[in-house]
């Protein structure tokens, strides 16, 4: 076959690639349809690794192979090992690999094309001619440094973002400290500047310097430190947001790595992967009420002006018990479950179900109020009571269930503490104000199921639990909903 009848196929694969992808993505804007999605998006990425392998004659095939083998079994035994409450590390961890893979793919391209533009004893400035009218354009450089810039601070912040959500702690002078606000460095926003600074200018360097592969190396290093040193002082509760961001940026990465290469499916997988990592950044930024500036540069946790547990919880709390949660069922013709990360962490979603299917056998409407934050990674808590077959229509979205909360009789709590916290709505100096949360307080009794008064993600004491209609029911989520269901039946 000539080499024009295999681009022209190649191309074709890629184009039919590239609608899959499209159709993939839009399967998963719905649960109902998701794995459907998430299916034909592994096929068009199967079909366009094998259309670019088949064209290629750098490496054999027992090679490739061997590949191909390593990391399918790297892949699944990560997806089998890591537990639900682990998929946020999980993903961070896999932008971070796209990061890196574009950076070294972009790296090893630039290394071949210039030994192959540099005949052996020629000048440096015969190399630069010859780069500048051969086969290193201007634009093969500029994709070059973009790839490395972005690819680097991909890998890099992906991999502190990574170690932030598995709260993972290093210790200095024999004292430990958690990879979040507490290594803020003091003018950090200007250091931040000025590593920005230095790898843009870098990046021009690369640009203008095609006969060596020198300034590209380091332009990986400061993106590095850069990738390291945006994604330390980023709060906790912005975590989701930083993947977000990351999942984007590792797209844009691998669309100037497609530029590099001439890869049409990378640059329109790359593209595809960019776009919608910022559509959901934006999202997740809408759903806790901050800027992405904001959310870059701010520091987000509890301040030392911020009411302590004691002010807010001292002799206003009110313990419940199984019993008495089953008698006030038994007045409730509507009742709002919403889950939050502590029922994943318990994994609560059967028993959560078996409640809820026994409350309606009583004839009482039961459904689930769904915060888009709630949890520790986009769609956490659909995905787990899906898991548990709770049929979609009962799943009910913030902005939908927010407006009738006036005429449910009880509100379940289980394991959602930021993402019910009033002071989001009452106290402009929070760190979590302004973020839109399920205004359970409205609700006619409110029972919270968690161990202890602990705070969530965001580190802030939570007003609704010393609320005067709110009760609490100390207990491991699984543990809770168990003990309520031999309540129920027994009442
Ligand atoms: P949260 O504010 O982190 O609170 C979770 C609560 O669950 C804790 O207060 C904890 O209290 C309780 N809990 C833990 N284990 C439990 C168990 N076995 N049984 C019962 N309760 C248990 O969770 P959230 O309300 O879901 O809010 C999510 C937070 O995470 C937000 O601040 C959000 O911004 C952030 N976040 C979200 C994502 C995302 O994309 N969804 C990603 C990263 C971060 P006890 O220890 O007292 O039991």
């Amino acid at each position: 076959m000539d080499e024009v009848t295999v681009k022209t196929i190649q191309n074709l694969a890629y184009l039919l690639a590239s609608v899959l992808f499209i159709i993939g993505i839009k399967g998963l804007t719905h649960p109902r349809t998701a794995v459907r999605g998430n299916l034909t998006g592994s096929a068009a990425m199967l079909l366009a690794v094998v259309a670019t392998l088949w064209g290629q004659n750098i490496l054999g095939w027992s090679w490739i192979v061997t590949g191909l083998i390593i990391g399918s079994l790297i892949g699944a035994f990560l997806a089998m090992k890591v537990p639900m409450t682990g998929m946020p590390q999980m993903v961070g961890l896999f932008n971070g690999f796209g990061g890196a893979a574009s950076f070294l793919v972009a790296g090893g391209e630039l290394v071949m094309r210039i030994a192959r533009e540099t005949p052996s004893g020629e000048t440096a400035e015969g190399v630069v001619e010859a780069a500048a009218h051969e086969g290193i354009s201007l634009q093969f450089m500029i994709a070059i440094a973009i790839s490395g810039l972005i690819g680097s601070v991909t890998l890099f912040g992906s991999l502190v973002a990574a170690a932030k959500l598995k709260e993972l702690t290093i210790t200095i002078k024999g004292k430990k400290y958690w990879l979040s606000s507490s290594l803020l460095l003091p003018g950090r926003n200007f250091i931040n500047a000025g590593v920005l600074i230095l790898s843009v200018a870098l990046c021009v360097l690369v640009v203008n310097n095609p006969d060596t592969s020198a300034w590209y190396w380091v332009l990986i290093v400061v993106a590095a430190a850069l990738g390291v040193l945006i994604t330390i002082p980023i709060g906790g509760a912005d975590m989701p947001v930083v993947i977000a961001l990351l999942n984007s940026y590792s797209g844009l990465a691998a669309c100037a790595t497609g530029f590099v290469i001439n890869n049409n499916v990378l640059i329109i997988a790359g593209s595809l992967v960019g776009a919608s990592g910022l559509i959901l950044t934006s999202i997740m930024c809408k759903a806790m009420n901050r800027s992405l500036a904001n959310v870059m540069f701010a520091k987000l946790g509890p301040t030392a002006d911020g009411p302590s547990a004691d002010d807010v919880y001292a002799g206003k709390i009110k313990s419940t018990s199984a019993e008495e949660i089953a008698m006030l069922f038994d007045d409730a013709r509507r009742v709002l479950i919403v889950p939050g990360y502590g029922m994943a962490v318990s994994q609560a979603q059967h028993v959560v179900r078996d409640l809820a299917n026994l409350l309606e056998s009583r004839g009482t409407e039961v459904e689930f109020g769904i915060h888009p934050v709630a949890g520790r990674m986009p769609g956490h808590m659909n995905v787990l009571l899906a898991e548990a077959d709770i049929p979609y229509d009962k799943l009910k979205e913030m902005d939908e269930i927010n407006p009738t909360l006036d005429t449910v009789d009880v509100a379940l709590v289980v394991g959602a503490n930021d993402v019910v916290n009033p002071v989001a709505r009452t106290d402009p100096k929070s760190p979590i104000a302004g973020m839109p949360i399920i205004d359970v307080d409205k609700c006619r009794t409110v029972v919270i199921i968690k161990r202890s008064l602990s705070p969530g993600f965001a580190g802030i004491p939570n007003p609704l639990f010393a609320m005067d209609n709110t009760l609490m029911f100390f207990n491991d989520a699984k543990k809770a909903f168990t003990e309520l269901i031999t309540a129920v039946k027994e009442s």
